[in-house]
């Protein structure tokens, strides 16, 4: 059943609440009275019957006060990761403390974007979340700052936590923010209207995120929420942008309903939706007009229609794909290299051979990997 008001969102059986750094941390100092109240709003999901996985940041910022650092520790990714390992052990005690007052059990998992995005690990993931949610332990994930670098981090805990969402086969998600959700425009503008429901996360749709919505202290900001609910709409997942500011403020959208709604316009397969979640292509293949209209069909991507091939990626790695003019189509997997690609760049199947010493694949990227923009 898909969850379209917030008043429902106790419906959920798997939710993933996401609680950013600028609710949790106050100059540095754990929120204590805000998290029990938050705290209270959790265990009665979990009365309800909805099972519970949390993905919380914060360590970045409780460790920079401990450590003294100056920008919240986002001075440099060596600061970040620094603050992240000290923090990390406060957080984890400070949910596990939380947590047992109501008489629930932390688990910690700390994840990096290759965790979620190797298919064999996120098997491992999505099965450690499973047993997890058997035990009746709540899950408390965050990123593990301290030795993701630039180029393997999530960045920000909402694409986390759409991903973590995925993995656990959750139903919902929700984004406990400082805003109320997404507005049209900057909402400390004249006539600024809250989005209640969102149908497809559209370039209309990202355009009304403002680039100054970030709070300071979390990295997440509208265009991260949104990039979130991409993900998550693409694998068939509600997720939700709550103001988290007052306390309990599960219990509140359950009587208001305020906030921000995406409803999954699409449920992908499974192979799909992972797919769509994935972040990091390692290359380009760019295709001319008559391979598009083809591909708007469904068909697979053939080398026939192959102008351009851009990166160094072996065969099985996600590639993005696009248009002659550089519009993107959408990603997939990739059935040869990319010099494997490059050579048998604009030929017809049958004259293929010859380049590659072997019979051709179908396709260079199979419609049965592909996910469309
Ligand atoms: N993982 C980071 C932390 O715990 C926060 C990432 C974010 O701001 O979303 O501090």
């Amino acid at each position: 059943m898909t969850i379209t008001s917030l008043r429902d969102v106790s419906n959920a059986k798997r939710l993933v609440v996401k609680i950013g750094s600028a609710l949790l941390v106050n100059d540095g100092q754990p929120a204590r009275s805000w998290l029990d109240a938050l705290t209270l709003d959790l265990k009665d999901l979990r009365e309800n019957g909805t099972e519970i996985i949390l993905v919380s940041s914060g360590a970045i910022a409780l460790g920079a006060a401990r450590l003294g650092l100056p920008n919240g520790g986002r001075a440099s990714l060596a600061d970040a990761q620094a603050a992240a390992s000290v923090g990390q052990v406060a957080l984890a005690q400070l949910w596990a403390g939380a947590l047992d007052r109501h008489g629930l059990i932390a688990a910690q998992m700390l994840v990096t974007l290759d965790d979620l995005e190797d298919r064999r690990r996120y098997l491992n993931a999505s099965a450690t979340l499973e047993r997890l949610m058997e035990t009746g332990a709540v899950p408390v994930v965050n990123e593990n700052d301290s030795v993701a670098t630039e180029e393997i981090r999530f960045g920000d805990n909402d694409r986390l936590a759409a991903r973590v969402a995925q993995a656990a086969g959750a139903d919902a998600v929700l984004l406990l923010s400082d805003v109320d959700g997404l507005y049209d425009r900057d909402p400390s503008a004249d006539g600024a209207q809250l989005i209640e429901l969102v149908e497809g996360v559209t370039p209309e749709i990202i355009a009304m995120a403002s680039e100054g919505s970030s709070s300071g202290l979390g990295s997440g900001g509208m265009k991260a929420k949104l990039q979130a609910a991409r993900i998550a709409e693409r694998a068939g997942i509600m997720l939700a942008i709550i103001n988290g500011i007052e306390q309990r403020p599960i219990h509140t959208v359950r009587l208001t309903g305020r906030g921000t709604i995406f409803v999954p316009v699409r449920a992908d397969n499974a192979r799909k939706s992972w797919l769509g979640g994935r972040l990091a292509p390692e290359g380009v293949l760019s295709v001319d007009e008559g391979c598009v209209a083809a591909l708007g069909k469904g068909a697979s991507l053939l080398a026939a229609g192959l102008i351009e091939v851009a990166g160094e990626f072996e065969r099985g790695a996600l590639v993005s794909l696009h248009g002659p003019k550089g519009e993107r189509l959408g990603q997939g997997l990739v059935e040869y290299s990319a010099a494997e690609c490059r050579a048998i760049l604009g030929l017809s199947q049958g004259d293929q051979e010859a380049k590659l010493g072997y019979a051709p694949r179908a396709a260079v990227v199979h419609r049965d990997h592909m996910v469309r923009a």
